[in-house]
């Protein structure tokens, strides 16, 4: 996740990332949206089952629960596991997480066992009883998937009136004080929505949006060819820093953040080193700190039958099952080959990515998106939209 809003315009404060080292317990993951110990943020699907069958899912959910799902007891075990392993937060996803009956009750137990949690819903059974439930059960953020307009959305998520029900649900979180945010994935069925999506955002004081990158997995690998071109891309992140400019010279809190392409830590890098070089060095500090793509470091997804992936993208590669070996030594684990490598891949990467000066800050994008294209799990991520000569070390930063 890039805090463009927080990084783009240096709402840090002057010597911030000098003043929070990377050793020190006290980094500036607030801004990075890591742990400074770079503890997984666990993303864990608790069902497969979800009430919409939206045509990016990464987890192909269905309207059924995935046959060998993980029991209730094997549920609280997992809790038991992340909080032994010490991770900062577990993100509570699915399919749609509320189908999942005992969700709540998993939430008290993690609040318990001292675990942050995070609700990624699709918003449609959030009513105003259920939003104080959320509350209640100290979810300390809401993110509602919402990708595009109306007609737009209603297409994507394959149920009319779908959008009417998630607007309504971030109302209904924002009324019960849960903090919320909206998540938009965006590919070239919605792209022309990206501007329309901006103006709800300010409509409706949502603090903060996500705008997701296409994650080619599960019904998302079914649609890559609608992924954006780098042209479309690019002309897409221009016009995020674009909102965020004008958010912030309006003094309008939102956070805007990207989520799946690093290529986007390096264009944003670009676009302060032009506006304003002074800051160019300290940004750039910061960025390496956050190490670009931290799939199976900082990032880690637990899917509905208990298997450990790299990420919720990386499905089609266990790490482990937590049935058999606790989540801890799983990760821990880099005796396992494909953990060793992302642990510490840049020696494993493409040529071109080896190559790049900005390789510290992006750690050669999202693997699994390079594997579903290229059938290499360390071949070229083709979303990365950078020219040769942006990426050229000799070019003098
Ligand atoms: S060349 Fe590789 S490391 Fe450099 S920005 Fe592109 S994907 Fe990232």
């Amino acid at each position: 996740m890039l805090s463009v809003s927080r990084l783009l315009n240096g709402s840090l404060s002057e010597g911030d990332v000098l003043r929070y080292g990377r050793s020190s317990q006290r980094g500036p993951a607030h801004l990075l949206h890591f742990s400074a110990d770079k503890k997984p943020v666990v993303a864990w699907n608790i069902t497969g089952q979800c009430n919409l069958k939206c045509m990016h899912c990464y987890a192909s959910a269905t309207s059924k629960p995935f046959a060998g799902e993980l029991t209730t007891a094997e549920c609280y075990k997992v809790l038991d596991d992340l909080a032994a392993y010490k991770v900062p937060s577990v993100l509570f996803s699915g399919g749609e997480p509320l189908m999942r009956p005992e969700l709540f009750e998993f939430a008290d137990y993690a609040r318990q066992l001292g675990l942050r949690t995070v609700l990624s819903t699709n918003g449609t059974l959030i009513d105003s009883a259920m939003a104080l439930r959320i509350r209640e059960a100290g979810f300390t953020y809401a993110g509602i998937s919402l990708d595009g307009t109306e007609p737009t959305h209603d297409r994507i998520r394959g149920k009319r009136g779908a959008f009417a029900a998630s607007l309504e649900a971030i109302r209904r979180l924002r009324e019960a004080g849960v903090r919320t945010g909206l998540r938009f994935t965006v590919h070239a069925k919605n792209l022309q929505d990206l501007p329309a999506v901006f103006d709800l955002v300010e409509e409706e004081e949502i603090p903060r949006i996500c705008v997701y990158h296409l994650g080619y997995a599960g019904r998302g690998g079914g649609i890559s060819s609608f992924d954006l071109t780098a042209e479309e891309t690019r002309a897409a992140v221009d016009y995020i820093f674009q909102r965020c400019d004008d958010f912030g010279r309006r003094g309008l809190d939102h956070e805007v953040l990207t989520v799946g392409n690093h290529t986007d830590n390096a264009y944003l890098y670009l676009a302060v080193e032009k506006r304003d070089p002074a800051r160019a060095g300290e940004l750039r500090q910061l960025l390496e700190w956050n190490g670009g793509n931290q799939s199976g470091i900082a990032i880690a997804s637990i899917n509905p039958r208990g298997t450990v992936h790299a990420d919720q993208f990386s499905w089609d590669y266990s790490l482990g099952n937590v049935r058999e070996r606790p989540f801890g030594e799983i990760w821990a684990d880099t005796a396992h080959p494909r953990m060793a490598i992302l642990k510490d891949r840049t020696a494993h990467l493409p040529g071109r990515c080896r190559a790049c000066r900005f390789v510290a800050m992006c750690n050669g994008n999202l693997r699994a998106r390079a594997e579903f294209a290229t059938g290499d799990f360390l071949g070229m991520d083709p979303s990365c939209y950078l020219t040769d000569a942006e990426i050229r070390p000799s070019r003098a930063v």
